[in-house]
């Protein structure tokens, strides 16, 4: 029993529960409730049993001799074994017979394309691979790479993984201080970049920005800078260091066999969004990994041979490494990837390259759908969206009415929405509707897949009851999950191991309802206090997105001497609506009376854009900085526009 308020007060009421439609589940890997809930228990009470079995959908060169090592807080899966990711997500197919399948189905912003066969990529990344160890790259190196996204940042990543080389993307829309900061902080001795990349009609100066990074030595461990030509743009040259792609490629032979590695080989380090601070060098190692990725995409994307898939993120994100890389390609999918804006030249690009690939599973972030029901549905009515058959969010908690736009609007009504919870830190995903099998409910992730085995706790690690907000966290290790911050282990006992004893912290505040469903709440570093009541914004936020005039909301606390914070609601509107005094009144009654008082804002600003990550989550910590004058920003490597802030600060004016 509890007496006092729970640690985050669950403020959202929401109905409405989507089936799998009969003809899905027909067909579905996991075609049932039953089906999902006897293979969770049995991945729950004999977890090693569970992942063994799946691990035999893996190539393995040497077979594990133990399933897990766990010693709290340092997991090591398939001890013994030896494995290379490369090979599973390339030579199997390509020996194999996928070998003429499609692997990527590629389309650059300007309409080039290109389509690479399991067989060719084989090829390419063979090549790239001998161009690598030509280099001297030896095992356990850290390699940078800070491409467009061209098949050719795949076929790099993979090279890497053949030879042992541990990869770092960088996403490509950072400037050169993150790449700086990164690149020092991996201690990388190469850097694999392209001249340009093609971003709404203009040229992204990619080579450039790695030469601002690396100037005057401020890079001392990089050998060597590898470029690939996409834009054909005049770029500086460094002779001795900077070697063309084209060029090296020419010159190697296209025979370079996978090395056989450990299982807790690491496989790549990628720093986190930096949504709440400064990024994190998160460290994921080969089988584990490799595992995790490729049973979640087969299961929660319910792909099958002939499923066109697209994952829209970019792969300098963890979702593009999971599911544009190693997920997708493990299952031998045929994977979409589009280089440039979803605006470009205008908003139905994506529809309409849904329509020229016939799509059938489509997967992007609350962001992305939330801009295309600010630009109104007369963008996607214009193509032919009777492909899809599966979609799929991740980012940020989805508000159910965008979910619901989703599912109308892209999904004509049939497609099932899988709402996925996951962290870099995660590296597959966690928390997800089966789409064959778990009814769906908007905004709701639902329940956790194999193996995962979450739990909402208060501050003292107590599990809480149905409808109690509190901290998500996860009481055992799973495959996939990090092995350590790169460089800091310290950091990664503070960060995710000593907050609460005993389990995996996540950082998300989260509740369960009376069916066991998983409602994110938001960060627990956004939670909000007014007057006693702690708020999670993602609720309050999706209750005002549920106004027809609301496009995005974002909602922070201001310090209050009468309530303790009182709320700050930022609020772009959707086109055709305008911003206006009657507005503001009316969208803080309607907050009221669908909440209830003490969540009234005090405050509400219409805004022409809010200030992202360039991974397009919303950046609370700048909003509550701009609500309370405040000139110190903290880290702003990861902010997408910085004008955004700027017309914020004026609007206040
Ligand atoms: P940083 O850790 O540097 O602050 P970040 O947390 O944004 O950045 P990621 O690992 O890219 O970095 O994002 C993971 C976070 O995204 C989760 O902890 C959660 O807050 C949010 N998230 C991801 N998917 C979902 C989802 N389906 N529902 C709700 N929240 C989600
Ligand atoms: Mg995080």
């Amino acid at each position: 029993m509890t007496t006092t308020r729970p640690a985050i007060e669950n403020v959202m009421r929401e109905e409405r529960i989507f089936p799998p439609p009969p003809e899905f589940a027909a067909r579905a890997h996991i075609k049932s409730m039953e089906e999902y809930k006897r293979l969770y228990q049995e991945s729950i009470e004999q977890p090693e049993a569970f992942w063994a079995r799946m691990a035999e959908e893996l190539h393995w060169f040497e077979r594990w001799q133990q399933v897990l090592k766990w010693e709290e807080p340092h997991a090591q899966w398939f001890l013994g074994g030896k494995i290379n990711a490369c090979y599973n997500c390339v030579d199997r197919h390509a020996d194999g017979p996928n070998a003429e399948k499609v692997a990527f189905r590629w389309e650059g912003e300007p309409g080039d394309r290109r389509d690479l066969t399991y067989r060719q990529l084989k090829t390419e990344v063979s090549r790239f691979a001998n161009v690598l160890k030509s280099l001297g790259l030896q095992r356990g190196d850290r390699v940078a790479i800070y491409m467009p996204l061209v098949p050719e940042l795949a076929i790099a990543m993979l090279a890497c993984a053949r030879l042992g080389l541990t990869h770092t993307v960088i996403f490509g829309g950072f400037s050169a201080d993150a790449i700086r900061e990164r690149v020092n902080d991996a201690k990388a001795r190469a850097v694999i970049t392209a001249d340009g990349g093609w971003r709404r009609g203009q040229i992204v100066p990619l080579k450039a920005n790695v030469d601002t990074a690396l100037a005057d030595g401020a890079c001392p461990t990089v050998e060597k800078v590898v470029v690939y030509r996409r834009c054909e743009n005049a770029i500086a040259w460094q002779e001795g260091r900077d070697i063309w792609w084209h060029e090296a490629v020419a010159s190697v032979s296209d025979d370079c066999p996978a090395v056989p590695l450990d299982s807790e080989h690491p496989l790549y380090i990628l720093y986190t969004s930096g949504s709440t601070g400064k990024p994190k060098g998160v460290l994921h190692t080969t089988a584990g990994y490799l595992l995790g990725v490729t049973i979640t995409t087969k299961y929660v994307f319910d792909l099958h041979p002939e499923d066109i898939y697209w994952c829209t993120a970019d792969v300098g994100w963890v979702t593009g490494h999971s599911y544009v890389v190693y997920g997708p390609l493990a299952n031998a999918a045929t994977v979409v990837m589009y280089e440039g804006a979803p605006q470009h030249p205008d908003f139905g690009r994506w529809w309409s390259i849904v329509e020229r690939h016939r799509v059938t599973i489509l997967y992007t972030a609350p962001t992305a759908i939330r801009t295309f029901i600010r630009q109104g549905e007369q963008w996607p009515a214009k193509y032919d969206l009777s492909s899809l058959r599966l979609l799929g969010t991740v980012g940020e908690p989805i508000n159910p009415e965008a979910w619901m736009w989703y599912h109308r609007v892209i999904g004509g009504g049939r497609c099932p929405v899988v709402d996925t919870w996951w962290q870099t830190e995660t590296g597959m995903i966690m928390i997800t509707p089966l789409p064959g099998a778990i009814p769906q409910k908007p905004g709701s992730a639902t329940l956790p897949f194999f193996g995962v085995s979450p739990k909402v706790v208060n501050r003292e690690g107590q599990p809480l009851g149905p409808n109690e907000g509190g901290f998500l966290v996860i009481d055992r290790p799973w495959p996939a999950m990090l092995r350590t911050l790169y460089g800091d282990d310290e950091r990664y006992r503070q960060q995710y191991w000593s907050q609460i004893p005993h389990v995996y912290f996540t950082g998300d505040g989260a509740r369960y309802d009376e069916d066991g469903y998983f409602w994110l709440m938001g960060r627990i570093d956004d939670v909000v206090n007014v007057s006693g009541h702690r708020l999670g914004t993602a609720e309050i936020e999706s209750t005002l997105v549920s106004h027809p005039a609301v496009a995005e909301a974002a909602v922070i606390g201001r310090p209050d001497e009468v309530t303790g914070e009182a709320l700050v609601a930022f609020v772009t509107v959707k086109s055709g609506f305008t911003k206006s005094d009657a507005l503001r009144k009316e969208l803080a009654e309607y907050v009221a009376e669908r909440i209830g008082r003490f969540a009234r804002p005090q405050e509400i600003r219409f805004a022409d854009a809010l200030p992202k990550t360039r991974s397009g989550k919303i950046m609370r910590r700048l909003l509550r900085k701009v609500a309370t004058n405040d000139p110190e920003l903290g880290d702003t490597t990861t902010l997408e526009d910085f004008s955004v802030l700027a017309r914020l600060h004026e609007e206040e004016e």
